[in-house]
């Protein structure tokens, strides 16, 4: 089977470091990099780190407003996956990348496999929740990290073929849990020790990209106080800059450049608690044992918040650090699988490849 890959931005690099092992054993891939994250922070570091195979093509298509990026991506796609002729496009998450890949690959007839299918934050004026609700439509196999993804793709009559495979970045913090706790030197170069500060990352266009949200933000940080830690998204450095907020921002946190995937995950587990608007943070954070504290008012990652780890607080500053002061609770229930999702989403791709 030939099986064209589109990625672009970093949490996409961790998902696809636990399918293209196994997929590679027995298939070809071919890794189409769009270019939405293209720097060493937030894209080559996690290729060197997670073994991900180098890209096979790189597009170098990023920047521009979410319409035209995605148009421009789906124009460089559309002539390259007909050239590569792939029996199936595969594709992760909720970027500009995913949904450009199915568009893609919708118009030349190729099959779509959409690894976290089905995830619903409920709100359609995110533009990931956009990007995710479509790909499913356009997707013939939906990969889903739960049961309750799944049940939401029969609710909304999604036309493609729906499996459960569990959740592809927990394959991920499994394999480097140990190398991450281990990893103290990171924390030595922070000058924090474990249980001692609050790991804070925020880039969500609606934190970061209206002035008066981002300026919420930062008064959110001043008044948590304490020991907080944030690696800053290139995206939230830029705003904070362009908005005279920097300086601010960096009297109330320790700020640093976004981090590499070990040097954040041993920071993450050994954190006393996370203040994140990130999807993938937020499920890191419950597979750590470390309270998280979500700056949205909604979440696709609902059982993080139903298990009492995650709370939303979306940018009100009084329910943030309230929720900081409440104790984790005692239970931890397995949520999203056994870190062996890399190898169902290979077995659920053959199985459909053989009809
Ligand atoms: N991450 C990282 N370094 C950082 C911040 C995050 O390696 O400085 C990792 C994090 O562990 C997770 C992924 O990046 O695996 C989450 O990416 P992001 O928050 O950009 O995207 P989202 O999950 O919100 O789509």
């Amino acid at each position: 089977m030939r099986v064209a890959t589109v990625l672009g931005n970093r949490p996409q690099f961790v998902k696809a470091a636990a399918v293209s092992g196994p997929l590679r054993e027995r298939h070809e891939e071919l890794l189409i990099h769009t270019g939405q994250h293209h720097d060493t922070q937030l894209s080559a570091v996690f290729f060197e780190e997670l073994g991900l195979p180098a890209p096979e093509y790189s597009l170098e298509i990023s920047g521009g407003s979410n319409s035209s990026q995605l148009g421009r991506m789906v124009v460089a796609l559309a002539p390259l996956l007909a050239e590569l002729a792939p029996d199936l496009v595969l594709l992760y998450g909720d970027t500009n990348s995913t949904l450009a890949g199915a568009l893609a690959a919708a118009d030349l007839g190729t099959p779509v496999a959409h690894v976290e299918a089905g995830m619903r934050a409920f709100d359609r004026s995110l533009p990931e929740e956009r990007n995710r609700v479509l790909t499913d439509q356009l997707s013939q196999l939906l990969l889903c990290s739960t049961r309750s993804a799944a049940a939401q793709l029969a609710l909304e009559r999604t036309p493609g073929r729906t499996v459960v495979v569990g959740d592809v970045m927990v394959d991920v913090a499994y394999a480097t849990r140990e190398r991450a706790l281990a990893r103290t030197q990171t924390l030595e170069r922070f000058g924090v020790g474990p249980g001692g500060y609050v790991l804070v990352t925020a880039h969500r266009a609606a934190n970061v990209d209206d002035p008066a949200a981002l300026e919420r933000l930062v008064a959110l940080l001043e008044a948590v106080g304490g020991n907080l830690l944030m690696p800053v998204h290139p995206r939230t450095r830029e705003r904070l800059e362009r908005h005279g907020l920097y300086a601010r921002a960096a009297k109330a946190a320790s700020l640093t450049d976004p981090l590499g995937y070990l040097d954040f995950a041993a920071l993450l587990c050994h954190a006393r608690a996370v203040l994140t608007d990130s999807g993938g943070v937020q499920k890191e954070a419950y597979l750590a044992g470390v309270r998280c504290v979500t700056l949205r008012e909604s979440t696709e990652w609902t059982e993080t918040v139903d298990a009492g780890w995650n709370t939303l607080v979306g940018l009100d500053a009084g329910a943030a650090v309230a929720a900081l002061a409440r104790p984790a609770p005692a239970q931890r229930p397995a949520l999203w699988g056994d870190g062996h999702a890399g190898a169902a989403v290979v077995a659920a791709l053959e199985d459909y490849a053989a009809g």
